[in-house]
């Protein structure tokens, strides 16, 4: 967001308000420990807001922009609910097909004509960076719900939320993410995130969809271990949470390379008998094959809760940038 020194708010704590007020979200790596301890708190009163009454009116008279050029089914409908049930309205724009878009408008002129109706804008785009770009020329909080292959900010603190819910702590696990790591926005947020923890990462998947050299060189800078295997044996006796992702046909160019990966992992009953007895399955879902319906009724596997958390931590950093928590 162009900064803009006229929405300072009295009443909130000056470093969380640095953090969160008036500011855009496109890349976790903008957060401290500390403001993920502060939004998950918020996180968890939304929750109990929610189970008690439902709704509340804290954003009534806001407007959120939601604006998808790619496919979406949990991000869109979760900030959609979070916005409604935090007494806000929505302007749904999800076929750009539908919009100025598809007569050649640009980003920053569709950024420019949302933010004139909305108070905040979420912005799901097929290229790595488009929310910082529409960061620069919005004047309202942009927040990335997924920029291509680059990251997905709010997940991966929906995920660490979701760590935290399951397992009751972050510190001294084990985490074993498992899948398509090249493509995978949500891996490469959340393995940014564990960089905050004191965590064991292991990056499972077949070498052509093994994490990107420069994350992989960003994280060992940063002092972690990156181990990574092709066999989900190395890890699945030993992880604390396994995190599996879908191999993201549609950033490949060639779909060969993509059928000959597309089964590489599914985890079965049989596979989840050498879990530890307490850990968490996840997943950002949607899965195509990687994750056996059998499993769903284990009580680790935690992907349909984590979705739920989604719409909590949503709550959350919308209250959070528009200066109400
Ligand atoms: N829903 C997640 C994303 O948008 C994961 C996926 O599509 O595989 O990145």
């Amino acid at each position: 967001m162009a900064t803009n020194g006229s929405q300072k708010k009295v009443g909130l704590a000056p470093d969380r308000l640095a953090s969160f007020y008036g500011r855009d979200i496109v890349s976790v790596m903008q957060f401290s420990r500390d403001d993920l301890t502060y939004i998950f708190g918020v996180a968890d009163e939304m929750r109990s807001l929610v189970k008690r009454v439902g709704a509340t009116d804290l954003l009534k008279g806001y407007v959120l922009g939601n604006l998808f050029y790619e496919p979406s089914t949990r991000t869109s409908s979760s900030f959609i609910a979070a916005m409604e049930r935090l007494g806000g309205s929505v302007i749904p724009i999800h076929g750009v097909q539908y919009s100025s878009v598809s007569k050649g408008e640009s980003l920053p002129d569709t950024i420019r004509t949302l933010q004139c109706y909305a108070d905040v804008i979420v912005l799901r785009h097929p290229e790595i960076g488009a929310s910082a770009v529409a960061a620069r020329y919005a004047t309202k909080p942009v927040i990335s719900a997924g920029d291509g292959t680059g990251e997905h900010p709010t997940q991966g603190l929906l995920d660490i939320y979701t760590i935290y819910s399951e397992l009751g702590a972050v510190d001294g696990l084990h985490v074993a993410m498992v899948g398509d790591l090249r493509n995978g926005r949500t891996v490469h947020s959340l393995a940014r995130l564990l960089r905050l923890y004191d965590t064991k990462m292991t990056f499972v998947a077949p070498d052509i969809l093994q994490l990107p050299a420069d994350l992989k060189a960003e994280l060992e800078d940063s002092g972690r271990v990156v181990r990574e295997t092709g066999r989900l044996q190395d890890v699945i006796a030993d992880a604390d949470v396994i995190y599996v992702t879908r191999v993201q046909k549609e950033r490949f160019d060639d779909l060969r390379l993509y059928e000959a990966v597309k089964d590489y992992y599914e985890i079965t009953p049989e596979l989840m008998e050498q879990a530890k007895p307490r850990m968490a399955l996840m997943h950002p879902l949607p899965r195509v094959g990687e994750i056996h319906y059998d499993v769903d009724d284990d009580p680790r596997a935690a992907y349909f809760r984590q979705m739920e958390n989604g719409m909590y931590v949503r709550m959350a950093l919308l209250a959070a940038v528009l200066g109400k928590v």
